[in-house]
Order: structure tokens, then sequence, then C-alpha cells
């Protein structure tokens, strides 16, 4: 198993901006700077999972995503990547890859059981469905130990092997790991099998932001994995 991302970078949070952390990009990005991160990836919720998760915020006024293009970084050095939360959906295979009904490029592949319709025992043959038609998109699989969605479901081995087939990395969640949302067996078998790991806050908030991944590399270190 190998961390991509033992370094200052950081590639899973949320912004008020398009989802549900408490502050906004710009804010976000002077305090990555602070923590000196050099990249960071700002990966808000799919459409769906803010229709369903957060109904007060999706009828809430969102900045239109395509003055994104219009946005850059004028406070520090900090390199900052925006990326999209997709969404599994439902028994039709389909896909949540929109934010603003904008497609987003690069993804981070997650399931959340408030947004998917399905039964739950679907789920690792969504996901490898899901891999094989969108693995060159996918930059990670996210959380995929998370007991409060469907880590309980989740046939991690199975799911190791096709990460591991197209050189997908998978997510070590340091919220998760926090708000004891972790399923620790299934954590221990992806970090030992998983060809590469990305440990990432996941955080919404900067409190979240500045302390979670330190936990999760303690946990790491405690673990003999690094
Ligand atoms: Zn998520
Ligand atoms: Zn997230």
């Amino acid at each position: 198993m190998q961390i991509l991302n033992l370094d200052w970078k950081d590639y899973h949070m949320h912004s008020t901006n398009f989802s549900d952390w408490t502050s906004s990009i710009d804010e976000m990005v002077k305090f990555a700077w602070w923590l000196w991160f050099s990249e960071i990836a700002i990966t808000d919720h799919s459409d769906i999972a803010m229709e369903k998760a957060f109904p007060i915020l999706w009828n809430k006024w969102f900045p239109p995503r395509v003055n994104l293009s219009r946005w850059k970084n004028v406070f520090n050095d900090v390199n900052v990547i925006f990326w999209v939360e997709w969404d599994l959906v439902n028994e039709c295979w389909d896909i949540c890859s929109t934010i603003q009904w904008i497609e987003q490029d690069f993804i981070i592949l997650s399931a959340h059981i408030w947004v998917y319709e399905w039964n739950s025992e679907s789920i690792t043959n969504w996901y490898i469905n899901a891999i094989e038609r969108f693995h060159k998109k996918i930059k990670f699989i996210g959380h995929p130990c998370n007991s409060r969605c469907f880590s309980k479901y989740v046939d991690i081995k199975k799911l190791i092997e096709v990460c591991n087939t197209y050189n997908i990395p998978m997510e070590f969640d340091a919220t998760d790991l926090i708000r004891n949302n972790t399923d620790i067996e299934k954590l221990h078998s992806m970090l030992k099998w998983a060809k590469y790991v990305y440990v990432n806050s996941d955080a919404h908030s900067l409190y979240e932001f500045k302390h979670n991944r330190e936990i999760a590399f303690k946990f790491l270190k405690d673990n003999n994995y690094l």
C-alpha cells in the first residue's frame, strides 16, 4: 500500500459556496496556506446529494458554478483544484455527476445512504459497474469504509481488487475516523491490500481541516502502516 498524499495535500473538503461546509472557498484557501498545504481539492456534493440531504440548502442561492472559471487564488501559492463528489444513485446504474447541472470532469466516486435508492446489498456491484465505466475520470473512491453509509454491505476485498486493477486509489477518510463512522476491520483490509490510498480530511469546517488528517496519520503510525 502506498499513501499518495503523505505531504501537505488534501483532496476532499466542502465549501459554503456550493455545499455544506461552514466556510467559503476564499477562507479555506487562506487557511490552507497558514497550515502549510501546497495543494487542496474542493469537492462539493453532487446535485442529488444536496437535494436529498440538505433541502434547506438546496433552496438557497449559490453563486453560479460557471463563475469558477473567473476565480483565481489571489491570496497565496496553494494550488486549488475543483472536483465533485459523485453519487451512486439507483438500480438503473445512474450516477449524479453534476453541480448546478454542470457536468464535472474529475470526481470522487462516493455512495451516500441518504441518496442511494436501491437495496444496500447491491452496492458492491454498483461500485464495480461505475468503476468499469468511469475509471478514467475517478480520482479515488470516497470513504468506502464509512459505517454510516454502506461499509456493512461493501465486499471490501472485491472492491480493492477492482480498484487495484484500474490503479484507482481508495480513501482513508479522517473525519469518519474521528466521528466513529469507520468500519475499522474494513479499514485495515483496505490499508493492507489497496495499491494506493489517499488520506483526506473530508472536512466540513476549518477545525476539521486543521486537525483530522493529523489524527488519521497517528492511527497509521500506531498501527505500523508508516
Ligand atoms: Zn461523502
Ligand atoms: Zn465529502
